[in-house]
């Protein structure tokens, strides 16, 4: 999708992050007040967490801060009076803060709800680092059309995507046989469907290697992650489903490969840290110091690889099923997997019955072209709807009453 252009050679200097609050968020900003002085902030967002954007925007003095949740408005404000940080709230602030002229834009807001604030910041041509993965999944066909007329340079942040961007040769794409996506396989790789039927909200959410928000870590958990990934990658990289292989690879070193023609196949590796592929897109073109873990391979020792388990883990083919089927099938995978995992964190489905609802949705919501935004709302509305009227027929295995926040 977008081809390096090695003469652009100064890093960003302003950026706005949108989805301040949350991990990819915090992340980001650990490594903008390592070098002050290499970065400015336009604007900061977040959805409900006031306390923690007025500290963020109490340091990093942006020009904007919005909180997407309206009724916090008169909080936030209190929070930061006197600071000169101008606010703003509401889905249309978020929007007006993508706008902000800035040179890079960190899209980590989680879900759909990313989609307009990070079109927004397509259309303005600038520089974006993507960690939200959903709005491309839910309109990837949009996305790209409006980067091709603003000519807006879309950066991987997800880890498995910056890993291909760095071994993916854009100039040579006919000599590129397939993509490897890598998977750690998450808490169950290991578990059989019966134990899977019983895990609780707590359990899915605690990943073995990454430190994650809540709604990615579910995805791990059921693999639907993968899913959404491949979608991605058949997006940032025009390389369709049959071409994509999924590998699990536990110790989450390798972070995803390219197979040439003549079978050589590129890798890129790292400890799983996600500050690595956060600072490669702040930088891109060049590279910045990231205080990450450096790897020790002979520490490590080994490193294993197993093939997916389609079975024990149906959210995967769900989603290789709904990129095959085209038109709506993405979006309405992605709506009713959001739904889904919002019930199974607030303890009224289980986990099995995430996949379940979401096969459901592909079969019953009718699957139809989309060529306009308004196409995309329309279908993720009306799966939304339809799956939270499913979530009573679905009960949770175990009653633990215990949720777990979704988001920041
Ligand atoms: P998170 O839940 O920790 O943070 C989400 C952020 O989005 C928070 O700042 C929250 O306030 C904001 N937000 C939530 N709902 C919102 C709404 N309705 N309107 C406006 N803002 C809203 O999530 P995260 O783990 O940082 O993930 C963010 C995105 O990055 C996701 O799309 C995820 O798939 C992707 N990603 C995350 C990681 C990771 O390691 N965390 C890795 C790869 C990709
Ligand atoms: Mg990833």
């Amino acid at each position: 999708m977008t081809t390096p252009s090695p003469e652009v050679s100064a890093p960003p200097r302003r950026i706005t992050i949108l989805g301040s609050t949350g991990s990819i968020g915090c992340s980001t900003i650990d490594l903008v007040e390592r070098q002050p002085e290499s970065f400015s902030v336009a604007a900061l967002t977040a959805f409900s967490n006031v306390a923690l954007l007025a500290e963020q925007a109490r340091k990093l003095q942006p020009e904007l801060a919005v909180i997407g949740d309206e009724s916090r408005f008169k909080e936030l404000k209190e929070a930061l009076s006197g600071s000169g940080v101008e606010i703003a709230a509401g889905r249309d602030a978020l929007v007006e803060a993508a706008k902000r002229p800035s040179d890079f834009v960190m899209a980590a807001i989680v879900g759909a709800a990313g989609l307009e604030p990070t079109l927004a910041a397509v259309r303005r041509g600038a520089t974006v680092g993507l960690a939200n993965k959903e709005c491309l999944v839910c309109a990837g066909d949009l996305m790209k059309a409006e980067l091709e007329k603003s000519g807006a340079t879309l950066l991987p942040v997800d880890s498995e995507h910056s890993a291909i961007y760095q071994v993916f040769d854009f100039d040579r794409r006919d000599a590129i046989e397939s993509i490897i996506l890598t998977a750690s396989g998450g808490p169950f790789r290991t578990h059989t469907q019966a134990q899977m039927k019983s895990v609780t909200p707590e359990q899915a959410v605690a990943h073995p290697n990454w430190d994650m928000g809540a709604k990615i870590s579910v995805d791990s958990a059921t693999m639907m992650n993968k899913g959404l990934e491949v979608i991605e990658a058949y997006h940032l990289f025009g390389i369709e489903g049959e071409r994509i292989q999924v590998l699990i690879h536990p110790q989450s070193v390798i972070h995803s490969c390219v197979a040439y023609v003549d079978g050589s196949v590129l890798a890129q590796m790292g400890a799983p840290d996600m500050r690595t592929p956060i600072a490669y897109s702040l930088a891109w073109p060049q590279r910045m110091e990231a205080p990450v873990e450096r790897l020790d391979l002979a520490a490590i020792s080994q490193l294993t690889f197993e093939a997916p388990d389609f079975n024990r883990f149906p959210a995967l083919s769900l989603a290789f099923q709904a990129l095959k089927s085209g038109g709506s099938a993405p979006t309405i995978l992605n709506a009713a997997n959001e739904v889904a995992v919002a019930a199974f964190l607030d303890g009224k489905i289980g986990f099995l019955d995430i996949a379940r609802m979401v096969e459901r949705a592909l079969e019953q919501v009718p699957n139809k072209p989309m060529t306009t935004l308004d196409h995309v709302h329309a279908i993720d509305a009306m799966t939304r709807e339809a799956a939270s009227g499913w979530i009573a027929d679905f009960t949770p295995a175990r009653s633990t009453n215990s949720g777990v926040a979704a988001s920041a």
